[in-house]
Formats: C-alpha cells, structure tokens, sequence
C-alpha cells in the first residue's frame, strides 16, 4: 500500500457515521467555517450561559455533540466502544478549564483515578490525560515557573498539588495505564515540567508510565528533549513525550509583546514544523529510552513519522508509538492508521457543557475558514457525501 495515500480514504474515515450523522457533520463545518459568524456565535453563547438563558440543548445538539463525548463517563462508553471496533482506542479527558478552588482539584484528582481504574479494565482506554492546571492553581504554578519563594500557605498548597500527581503517576504504574501530562502557557510550564520530571524519575524506571508534552512552537523544546534525555540517562529512567504543536500561540505572543520579553514561539509556521519533525525524528531514534504520542492533525508529520518507522525497523504496533487526534476531528488520519494497523487514541472530551465552552470554542475557531479557503475537515466531508452518492 503507498502511504503517501492512506490518508485519502474517506470511506475509512467516516465509515462510523450514518448518511444522518455525516450531515449533521457537513451542516456543522459549514456554521463554522464561517469567520464572522463564529465570532457573533461564541460571543452570544457566553453571553447567553452567563445569563443563565436555556441554550445548553442547542450546544448539546451541536457542536458538543460533534466534539464531546458527554457529560459524564459512562456517556462516553458508545463513542468508546465505537471508535474502538475499528481498533481506535480512546483517552478520556475532562475537559473542564480554569477552576481555582481546592475542592475542585480534589474531585478532579478523584475522577481521574477513577478514570485510571476503569482504563485497567477496559482494553480500549489504554491511556489517560490531565492538565496540570486541573490539579492546582495556575498562578501557584506561574509564581514557581519566575523561582518567586512561597509563603508557608502555598508552599503547603504546593505540596498537595505534588502529592495529587504523585497518586495519579502511582495508580497509573500499578494499573497498567498510561498517563499523559498536557501542556499550557510557557509562563506556567517551567513548574509543570520540573514536577513530571520528578514523576518520571520515579515511575517510568522501566517503562514510560508518565508522559510530558512537547509544544514544537516553542523554539526551545528540541534542546529542552535533548538535555531531558542527558539527565534521563544518567539518572537511569525512561522517557514519554507527547508532541504537539501548541494551542496558545495568539496569546504567547501578545503576552510576550505586552511585557516586552522575547516571543518563545517559534516566528513562522514553517519553523514549528521543523522543530517538529525535528523532535519527532529525534525521538523515533531512540527509542529505547523515549516512547512517544505524536498528537498531531498534520497529514505530512504523519506520514514523515510512518515513514521514519519503515527506516528505523519500528513495527507498526510497537507500544512506544502511539498517534493522536482529537475526537470529531482528522477521522482520515485516525481510521486509516489504525485500519493500517498503527496504535492510535483519540482524545474524548467530556464534561459539563458550560465547563466545557472554552475547548468548543478553540474548535471552532480552529476550523473557521482561512482566507476564504474551506476548512480541510468540511472538505474531507463533502468528498465523502460525494462518493456515498455516485456509489
Ligand atoms: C491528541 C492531541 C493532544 C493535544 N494536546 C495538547 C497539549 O497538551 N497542549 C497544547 O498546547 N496543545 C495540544 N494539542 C493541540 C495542538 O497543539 C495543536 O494546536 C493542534 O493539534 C493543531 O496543530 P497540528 O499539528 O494538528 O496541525 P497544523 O494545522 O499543521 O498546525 C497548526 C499549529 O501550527 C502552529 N502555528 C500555526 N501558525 C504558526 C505561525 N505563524 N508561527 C508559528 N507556529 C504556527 C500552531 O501551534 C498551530 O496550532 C493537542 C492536539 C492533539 C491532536
């Protein structure tokens, strides 16, 4: 089979969906590859959820519906099951953002090892995800990430953010399942890294339970894998990396012009995605210290990746080579691989609707057309329309 064309088959691609639900598909890319009215949209649906007016079951039958899998867990089981009877697995993520109370990190920490306990059990949820702002607040992490000193009260505070993600990595080694550390702003990630750093050295002595992310858009992540690696050696522990290429590229860059500071993001598209087929080959060859999950919608790092496999003598199954889409979106990438038999995961968004807001709003804003161009996901549905008519 030419490679270079897998990504092509949308029959693959979209063979979980009904003619219905492939319409609703289309009628949804095409609200939203509208620019102006995405902006209209997002402003009067926050207006409209912090007036408390009833729009949750429009959302609900929209764009939450495409993007999520539900409210709760146990909503989520048929996209689950779904997804992985064409051999997809998935990764479960709470996708609720900018909590500050410690409560609601304690029940975030609670939800994910209950996550972590029914991964064990589920062959098709081999791995889970958090965001380290799930687990503590962000400013504690930002005041770490500038080397500020705590007060006695956040040092305390501090301390129950490690024990949170030293329970989670712990439940994740002893059950078997794998868990990914997403990444935020660079002005909180110092912190965040320095913490799964730590978590590594302690859980990932044989295999890589605990996953970092790399954000390729940050110019200086390649080194930051290289020195990881150094220390990784001689402290005599594995590595896991996710790579992306980054969500917060707008405001990285105003913050950065804001207060004056170098940009940390890389100056043009084309640099990130060198920096991330230089990361991704960087990891592919050495293996045997670094798993990765290359979380990616782009078709030519994908295909740069199965082709670097070929090269390297990587199986296609080979446990520290997994490939990650988000859930409703890149179905061409997902399926093929994993018809073609790579290990792939999507990340399965749910929550509660109006928690959720902000991640529906990134998607939206992310498939809105660019310079009258149609997003590549509507174009992928309307080729699929076409075949299922002419066939
Ligand atoms: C499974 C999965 C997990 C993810 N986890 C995280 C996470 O933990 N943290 C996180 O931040 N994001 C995460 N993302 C989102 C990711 O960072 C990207 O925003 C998204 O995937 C789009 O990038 P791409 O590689 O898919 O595709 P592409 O469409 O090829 O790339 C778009 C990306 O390129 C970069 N870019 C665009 N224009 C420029 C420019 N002018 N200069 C420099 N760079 C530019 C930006 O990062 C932009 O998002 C995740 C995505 C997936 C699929």
């Amino acid at each position: 089979m030419n490679s270079e064309k897998m990504f092509n088959n949308t029959k693959i691609a979209f063979s979980l969906k009904s003619d219905s639900q492939l319409e609703r598909a289309y009628f949804l890319f095409k609200m939203i590859s509208n620019q102006p009215l995405v902006r209209i949209g997002t402003a009067a649906t926050r207006f409209a959820i912090n007036a408390k007016l009833p729009v949750e079951g429009l959302i609900r039958a929209t764009v939450f519906d495409h993007f999520c899998g539900g409210i709760s867990e146990e909503d989520c089981l048929p996209a689950i099951d779904k997804m992985y009877s064409a051999g997809v697995c998935s990764v479960l993520d709470y996708s609720v953002e900018g909590k500050a109370l410690e409560n609601q990190f304690d029940s975030a920490q609670a939800r994910l090892l209950k996550i972590i306990e029914f991964s064990e059990k589920k062959e098709a949820m081999p791995i889970a995800v958090f965001k380290p702002t799930g687990l503590g607040r962000f400013a504690l992490f930002e005041k770490k990430s500038e080397g500020k000193a705590f007060t006695e009260d956040e040092q305390a505070e501090w301390n129950r953010i490690e024990d949170r993600f030293d329970t989670i990595c712990g439940l994740a080694k002893t059950k078997d399942v794998e868990v990914l550390i997403d990444a935020e702003e660079s002005w909180m990630q110092d912190a965040a890294d320095d913490l799964i750093e730590k978590m590594m050295a302690k859980y990932n002595t044989d295999v890589p339970y605990v996953y970092n992310t790399l954000q390729t858009y940050r110019w200086d992540r390649l080194d930051y894998l290289k020195t990881s690696h150094n220390k990784a050696k001689e402290n005599g522990y594995k590595l896991g990396f996710k790579i992306v290429r980054g969500a917060y590229m707008e405001k990285e860059r105003e913050r950065a012009q804001e207060k004056g500071y170098d940009s940390p993001i890389c100056t043009d598209k084309n640099t990130t995605d060198i920096n991330f087929n230089d990361c991704q080959n960087y990891i592919l060859e050495n293996l045997d210290q670094i798993s990765v999950f290359i979380g990616t919608h782009n078709e030519d790092s994908t295909y740069l990746a199965l082709k670097q496999m070929v090269n390297l003598n990587i199986d296609k199954k080979d446990n520290r080579v997994w490939f990650g889409q988000l859930y409703g979106m890149s179905d061409h990438i997902s399926f093929n691989l994993a018809k073609n038999g790579y290990n792939v995961a999507k990340y399965l968004p749910f929550g509660p609707v109006k928690d959720v807001m902000p991640y529906l709003i990134r998607r939206a804003e992310e498939n809105t057309s660019v310079a009258g161009q149609t997003s590549r996901e509507l174009e992928l549905i309307k080729k699929e329309r076409k075949r299922r008519k002419t066939n």
